[in-house]
């Protein structure tokens, strides 16, 4: 994908860090040396920070909805199963942890 031209002279944010700087050329698109070397060794921070909260949020989900899963009734528990079988097995495998984890601790 080719990146837009700049406006020279304009004020953008930095594509590594963020921070402000004056635009020199119309592909000028880093604060500092640094940031230009960084940036194309590892990649978008922002990308990266974007998939990391996008994995987290997920996972939250997940262990909410587990949660509510496992406060069904039986009848209910069954009809999530229908909707959704994929979820509900891992969902089924996860309570047997619970279940067998408390067992030993108790034990
Ligand atoms: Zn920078």
């Amino acid at each position: 994908m080719k990146e837009p031209r700049l406006v020279i002279g304009s004020r953008r944010r930095c594509d590594n860090d963020g921070r402000f700087y004056t635009v020199k050329t119309e592909t000028h698109r880093f604060c500092r040396d640094a940031c230009r070397k960084a940036f194309h060794r590892y990649g978008s921070p922002f990308l990266q920070l974007r998939t990391c909260i996008q994995r987290e949020v997920e996972l939250a989900a997940d262990a909410i909805e587990f949660r509510l899963f496992a406060a069904l009734d039986g009848g209910a528990q069954a009809r999530y199963r229908q909707a959704n079988p994929k979820r509900a097995g891992r969902f089924d495998e996860q309570l047997e942890e619970v279940e067998t984890g408390q067992g030993r601790k108790s034990a």
